[in-house]
């Protein structure tokens, strides 16, 4: 069978929205790509901070609270002070630490590396992603090959697109990653 792989990478941080008391409403928050670390006595706290798109007030998203310095690897704690962007990522673009932070996230603007193929063939594809995304499996697949929603629809109905393991094709997110099976001669075979 041939395998194709395609890498869903991202092509902003995640959006978030919040309440921003001096606009009076709710806004988009944007990542500063920047912490903040204060040390207070015997203990550390670290934000990653964000900016109001309208106004530029900041919010600052706990990464640590009250954390003895001991507790950090010194190399982590670096991290921190020198903004380190693998770093500003793994936190921006994780959607559970925000949503911790009582926040809402959007879904990321994102595109998709990887060989297209045609539907006549039998191919055993994996979709991969650096972070764990929300967005919908279908999407993903759907914009790539350019399939309107009935076309995918009859895809999943016909069984000539199946998940490994099994999942809803219509509803699952893409999360770290999902492998399909398009099975062409099912198809065939059907019609
Ligand atoms: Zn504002």
């Amino acid at each position: 069978m041939k395998k194709i792989i395609w890498e869903v990478q991202s092509l902003s941080l995640l959006p978030v929205l919040k309440y921003c008391k001096k606009c009076g409403r709710k806004n988009l928050f944007a990542c500063s790509r920047q912490f903040r670390v204060n040390a207070q006595r015997r203990y550390l706290d670290i934000w990653l901070i964000y900016k109001c798109c309208a106004c530029n007030t900041t919010w600052n998203a706990t990464v640590y609270s009250r954390i003895s310095p001991q507790a950090i690897k010194p190399q982590l704690l670096d991290g921190f002070y020198k903004n380190d962007n693998e770093l500003v990522e793994k936190y921006a673009m994780d959607s559970q630490f925000l949503q911790e932070n009582g926040v809402e996230v959007g879904l990321p603007q994102y595109s998709v590396i990887g060989d297209c193929f045609s539907l006549n063939e039998t191919v055993q594809l994996e979709i991969k992603s650096k972070y764990s995304l929300s967005v919908k499996v279908s999407s993903v697949v759907r914009s790539k090959l350019l399939l309107s929603e009935k076309e995918y629809l009859q895809l999943i109905i016909s069984g000539k697109i199946k998940s490994l393991p099994n999942q809803d094709l219509k509803k699952c997110k893409l999360k770290e990653g999902v492998t399909l099976v398009f099975d062409n001669e099912l198809q065939m075979s059907r019609i």
